[in-house]
């Protein structure tokens, strides 16, 4: 938690639950992110946290961005970004949207299936348009699984007929999956893309761009890399596989970016037993997985907690949400321990929760609202 937020929150005690974010920590994380990585640009990946704050801090410093909706488009335009700045990098886009964005200035558009390819040649002539491939996903603690990129073989098919599309064959991208802690994943996605680049130049494809994708890891509970590592382990890779003849390289840091500037504050509701001798107790907070927290979902980011009284004589516990549902229970296997001394009306603080939770949040189940948010 930085100086600022916790200042904020011991000075105004907002009404929780709570999002409190320090822009100067985003901005913080984009110059030691560039540092990194200085031949890279940085395309943040909106969704991480679309805030107009954190968007027009970025355009200040001189960010691209990924964006995977019209909405988020349209969000980077409303912050002062160039269209030319902006990548519209989901690979399942409406038509409309293709057409809305392309009406807009944008020229940089992901796909992976021939049937995306087509709408872009249709709603987005002449664009820049980059190919996501199928990497391994071993590491991350939120992985992407195989909804998105497609097999090399079919890429480079698909790259071939871009270009006879009349559409520019820009680039190849992939995602090794959010908070991944392992920096070999990006060697190994490297060296596979490499391999595709030398296909496709001798299929006279003048392809000349890799997207590395998000995935940079936060602290929470565990220790995790150096950004600095990431930045060698990859310019290493580069490196080792492109020589002297490097690509342009764009990066998609999500929550990275705006992870560890944020905290929820969320108030204790309740902690309670289900049976007298049961060591483990329940501890129900006022925000939960509808809340905003949908990352807990199987327990797969495991935040960290501040309470009022840490240091004191901890036990186990259960964490859960407030509302109705029993899905809305986060943290059952996690070894989670808190103070014995918790209860009801305690203020506490999910730290480094300031990527994907704000725009997680349900519209009113239970009647609860969204998760308030205040960016300093
Ligand atoms: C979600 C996403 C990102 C950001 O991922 P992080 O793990 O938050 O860095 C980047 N690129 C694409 C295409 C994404 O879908």
């Amino acid at each position: 938690m930085t100086p600022k937020v916790a200042r904020f929150l011991r000075d105004s005690m907002p009404a929780t639950p709570c999002l409190v974010l320090d822009v100067d920590r985003v901005e913080e994380n984009y110059r030691r992110m560039a540092a990194a990585l200085p031949l890279a640009r940085i395309y943040y990946a909106v969704k991480a946290n679309p805030a107009a704050p954190i968007l027009e801090r970025l355009v200040g410093l001189g960010s691209s961005f990924d964006a995977a909706s019209w909405e988020e488009v349209s969000a980077c335009l409303e912050a002062g970004a160039r269209p030319e700045a902006i990548s519209f990098g989901n690979t399942v886009k409406k038509e409309s949207a293709i057409r809305a964005a392309h009406a807009a200035g944008v020229r940089m558009f992901a796909f992976d299936s021939e049937a995306e390819l087509r709408k872009l040649a249709r709603s987005a002539p002449g664009a820049r348009v980059y190919c996501r491939i199928l990497v391994g996903n071993d590491g991350a603690e939120w992985p992407l699984s195989r909804k998105f990129g497609c097999e090399v073989a079919m890429a480079k098919e698909l790259m071939v007929l871009a270009g006879e599309l009349g559409l520019d064959p820009y680039g190849i991208s992939f995602h090794v999956g959010s908070q991944q802690t392992k920096t070999a994943a990006y060697e190994a996605a490297i060296a596979k893309v490499a391999m595709l680049f030398t296909d496709l130049k001798e299929a006279g494809v003048n392809v000349r761009m890799v997207n590395l994708g998000g995935g940079y890891p936060v602290r929470y509970r565990q220790e995790v890399p150096e950004i600095d590592d990431f930045g060698a382990a990859i310019m290493g890779a580069m490196a080792e596989h492109f020589g002297n003849a490097l690509p342009e390289i764009v990066i998609e840091p999500g929550r990275f970016m705006v992870g560890d500037a944020g905290v929820v504050s969320a108030e204790v509701v309740l902690v309670s037993r289900k049976g007298a001798e049961d060591p483990v107790r329940w501890v129900y907070l006022d925000i939960g997985r509808f809340g905003g927290l949908a990352e807990t979902e199987g327990e797969a980011i495991k935040y960290a907690f501040r309470t009022p009284h840490d240091g004191g004589a901890e036990g186990p516990v259960t964490i859960a949400g407030p509302t109705c549902d029993s899905t809305d229970t986060l943290y059952e296997k996690s070894n989670y321990r808190l103070p014995l001394a918790l209860e009801s009306g305690d203020r506490v603080e999910l730290l480094a929760t300031g990527a994907y939770v704000t725009t997680y949040a349900s519209q009113k189940f239970n009647g609860f609202q969204p998760l308030a948010e205040h960016y300093l």
